[in-house]
């Protein structure tokens, strides 16, 4: 086990058991293997519905129906131990892992507010459960936090529903920093706000990371963001990661077909040329293509691809990819 590991993800299956015609299981995370690693930004990319926000929840062990995990195990190395999160119960998590040691920016931030209690009264219980501080202390921190995130401070006399989506994604993002975790999961962080506020919670994401040498996972359609804050990218299809590089690897020279799709989708300054959109569009996690997932839309498609799943491997040093075109077959 590699002595700078934040969390080691390995072969995790996960998906959704969802009623409509009889019941289905949609496989939204197929065999998934991660070594995150200490003081990094690590970015998942992808197009929408391709696992990443489960990918994330099921990191943070935030498992709800019809959320299951089917195999693989999450491991959370600590100075004295080695926490695997998926086999504690969630109280356990809430006691040993969350806020403490992970934080989490869902998408909703519903999820992480309890909307029955003031903003003020959402921000104490947290930080008194996990920091060890006086009310008084945690109030002065919490305001502290609030006018860094670029809210006003009487928000914090506000119930959650009082606020803007986009106010309470800021309030959240305070929150999952002001406990100094050593993890951050971020899940489409900045997705609710406007660009010029968007920018400000990235910064603010980045100066907490180069100040704690913490680690965030960000998962984020908008490559953009990930070329702009990332150490290192993966880019998942499907339920599966197709490729892992440095982010400068990966937006150099990219590798997956896929990638090189994405890539070339993207506008560039200055380019009127209209840009190609990837053809086809991504399949039904309910019967996903057998073989490579990506096979019914990829030019470079050879027999083998149709049939058997191809394996991650190291194409070159810190690139792996997914693909027959770079593993000699
Ligand atoms: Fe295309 Fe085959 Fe590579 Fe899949 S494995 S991306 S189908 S060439």
């Amino acid at each position: 086990m590699s002595q700078d590991a934040a969390l080691i993800i390995n072969n995790i299956f996960g998906g959704y058991f969802v009623k409509y015609n009889g019941s289905k299981y949609v496989d939204a995370v197929n065999d998934v293997s991660l070594l995150i690693r200490r003081n990094e930004i690590f970015g998942i990319a992808g197009e929408s519905g391709c696992g990443k926000s489960t990918l994330l929840k099921i990191i943070y062990g935030y498992l709800r129906p019809p959320l299951i995990v089917k195999q693989g195990s999450v491991i959370l190395p600590l100075k004295d131990e080695k926490v695997s999160i998926l086999s504690l119960s969630e109280e356990e998590r809430r006691r040993k892992v969350w806020w403490k040691v992970i934080s989490w920016i869902p998408q909703n931030s519903m999820n992480v507010l309890n909307p029955t209690m003031r903003i003020k009264d959402n921000f104490v219980e947290i930080m008194r459960a996990h920091m060890n501080i006086a009310k008084k202390e945690a109030m002065e921190m919490a305001i502290d936090y609030l006018h860094k995130t670029g809210l006003p401070k009487d928000v914090i006399n506000a119930f959650p529903h009082q606020l803007s989506g986009g106010m309470r994604q800021r309030l959240v993002i305070a929150l999952a920093l002001i406990t100094k975790p050593q993890i951050i999961l971020a899940d489409e962080p900045s997705t609710a706000l406007d660009v010029v506020m968007q920018r400000g919670v990235l910064q603010l994401l980045a100066n907490s990371q180069r100040t704690l040498r913490n680690t965030i996972v960000m998962v984020t359609h908008d490559l953009a963001i990930h070329a702009m804050l990332c150490d290192r990218v993966a880019i998942m299809y499907a339920g599966k990661i197709v490729e892992i590089a440095t982010s400068k690897e990966l937006f150099e020279d990219p590798l997956h077909p896929y990638t090189q799709m994405l890539l070339a989708s993207l506008p560039r300054l200055g380019d009127k040329e209209l840009r190609q959109g990837i053809r086809g569009s991504p399949p039904d996690l309910s019967a996903p293509p057998k073989g490579c997932r990506f096979h019914p839309r990829c030019t470079y498609m050879k027999e083998i691809c149709k049939s058997e799943p191809p394996l991650l491997v190291e194409a070159d040093k810190e690139h792996f990819v997914s693909c027959y075109l770079y593993s000699g077959v």
